[in-house]
């Protein structure tokens, strides 16, 4: 199966977000279907443009999205996923930390280094009266700070799980109306967005 870009004419797979030969990025409702069914049809939409593209010569060789790392065949000028025109015969080496995930990260460090302070003055007045209340209280921040602190490393870093983690701390932030609704979904789409899931899922 394929469709044709309204800009170009040229032929695409179904699930191309943006035109293989343009660039120009497909409305959304056009590329909307099943996982399953989608990546069937890209790999038979890759497999038909790797025959014609074999035509000429006998050689297929696989292209790579320097961006994303998204595979495509011989011929395509934009990536289909993320309209990157970075392609090249090679698989990309290393795909740079996205800005918006050293952003988040940092503020994920700056909440870890308020909590350990606040556990931290806690701790302080265990020899006040009630000083058990704030011990209790203290050690939790300490240990929540660290915990987070961990996690903000492990984000940075790349670790994919560090990205599901901020995604369920997303989820939860929904809840916080307006302003969590809005950041949350906010971090929920930047981190689905092609480019930055290359970065988490790439080979370390
Ligand atoms: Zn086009
Ligand atoms: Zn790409």
């Amino acid at each position: 199966m394929t469709k044709y870009c309204p800009k170009c004419g040229a032929q695409n797979p179904d699930d191309a977000v943006y035109c293989i030969k343009c660039g120009y990025k497909f409305p959304l409702e056009a590329s909307e279907q099943p996982a399953n069914d989608q990546q069937k049809t890209a790999e038979s939409a890759q497999n038909v443009t790797n025959q014609q593209a074999a035509q000429p010569s006998t050689t297929s060789q696989t292209y790579y999205c320097q961006e994303c790392g998204q595979p495509v065949p011989h011929g395509y000028i934009y990536c289909p996923v993320c309209g990157s025109f970075k392609i090249a015969p090679y698989p990309p080496s290393y795909i740079p930390r996205p800005a918006g995930v050293t952003v988040l990260g940092i503020i994920q460090i700056i909440f870890s280094a308020i909590s350990l302070w606040v556990g931290m003055t806690f701790l302080g007045m265990t020899l006040a009266p009630a000083g058990g209340v704030f011990a209790i209280v203290g050690i939790a921040f300490v240990v929540a700070g660290a915990l987070s602190l961990i996690f903000a490393v492990a984000f940075l870093t790349g670790k994919n799980w560090g990205r599901i983690l901020m995604m369920i701390g997303a989820i939860i932030e929904l809840i916080d109306f307006p302003l969590g609704t809005v950041m949350g979904i906010l971090i929920l789409w930047y981190l689905t967005r092609p480019r930055v899931k290359a970065y988490f899922k790439q080979p370390k």
